[in-house]
């Protein structure tokens, strides 16, 4: 039966969230393809990347709409996936267009079901798309700050909090964001940890495009994502190589409102190692056309003091009682997912919206 609002297509844990995509998926005549994670779930539930193609295996151009890149962030992901699963006016239009659909459930399966932002290595995934064959850039900015982002106490103490407000005033409140969260190779127990090899979920991530992306001429990519900007707006922020055609294209499908990190008009720092380099390294045939569909829940520094006090806990599980790790991670998982019907409901509203553009975008080319 069809679920009958849209926040009915949102789950409270990974496993129902996980069932309601495979569901949605078998009601829809999809099969689904699931790549096991080597670990449990925070329920011992089984963890997965699972993955459903709406459409021939030969079309010319693909649409791929990911959930929980960053693990926590997946119940936002997964309900805007779960949604259009069942919306028989989007899949009728898919059928029509021709184009594939690729939904890829649970990127970060593991960070998912733990609330936690991170992969189980500890990894902010969208930051290891990098070429570790190079040399990893420095990070004089993290560095300097890492004691105070992480201290040893938690909450934090005066002085780490002085640290971090004379850095914002010297290097402005963006300055100070993108210090924190532009990704670091350097400090594995920190936040924003970009890695020092290619993750659990970029190398699934990988074989997967070789599956299902390489022989298509165009492909575009919905990677949603929460935690940033005002709550239940969904900023589409322009993912992919610097390029200023690509840049405008994503603003003749999305609109003038498409920001980028390359012009300082998104919200977001600007970030090395994004998910979209995969497209490019897998897929270097096709015309890539992306965005990150940000949605806002709570003011950044609420956002970011629920990371600190979860990579804490994570550093000192000793010093954590049940009840203190109960609410430290739950509230990690409120920064990223506002449970009431009216935000869910538009975050379905902006999903089916921004799907339907990527769609004429794609089978329309110049
Ligand atoms: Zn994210």
């Amino acid at each position: 039966m069809t679920p009958a609002t849209a926040a009915d297509h949102f789950s409270q844990t990974y496993a129902q969230a996980r069932q309601r995509f495979l569901d949605a998926a078998a009601a829809a005549g999809l099969e689904v393809a699931s790549h096991a994670h080597p670990l449990k779930g925070h329920e011992g539930e089984d963890l997965a990347l699972d993955v459903a193609r709406d459409g021939p295996a030969d079309a010319e151009a693909v649409l791929i709409i990911s959930s929980a890149c960053h693990g926590v962030e997946g119940y936002c992901g997964s309900g805007v996936q779960v949604a259009l699963l069942h919306d028989a006016d989007w899949r009728t239009q898919v059928r029509a267009s021709g184009v594939a659909v690729l939904y890829l459930h649970g990127l970060n399966p593991h960070g998912f079901s733990w609330w936690r932002r991170t992969t189980h290595e500890n990894v902010d995934l969208n930051r290891n798309f990098v070429d570790f064959s190079k040399p990893l850039p420095a990070t004089p900015a993290y560095d300097e700050l890492a004691r105070a982002i992480v201290p040893d106490e938690w909450p934090a103490p005066a002085a780490a909090q002085q640290q971090l407000a004379a850095y914002a005033v010297q290097h402005g409140e963006r300055g100070l964001r993108g210090a924190i969260g532009n990704g670091q190779h350097s400090h594995p127990n920190g936040l924003f940890f970009a890695g020092t090899a290619p993750t659990w979920s970029r190398l699934r991530l990988r074989e997967v495009l070789r599956e299902h992306a390489r022989a298509c001429k165009r492909l575009a990519w919905i990677d949603v994502h929460t935690g940033l900007g005002p709550s239940g707006h969904g900023e589409p922020i322009y993912t992919g190589r610097p390029s200023k055609t690509a840049v405008e294209r994503a603003r003749h499908w999305w609109g003038p409102e498409v920001t980028s990190t390359l012009d300082g008009s998104s919200v977001s720092t600007d970030v090395q190692g994004t998910v979209p380099q995969a497209a490019h390294d897998e897929c270097p045939q096709a015309e890539f056309t992306g965005m990150a569909l940000e949605y806002g829940t709570l003011p950044p520094d609420q956002v970011i003091d629920a990371l600190r006090a979860d990579q804490w806990m994570q550093n000192h599980p000793d010093r954590v009682d049940a009840e203190t790790r109960q609410r430290i991670r739950q509230r990690v998982r409120d920064v990223f997912y506002v449970d009431t019907d009216e935000w869910k409901t538009a975050v379905v509203a902006q999903g089916q919206l921004r799907a339907s553009q990527a769609l004429a975008g794609l089978s329309s080319p110049p």
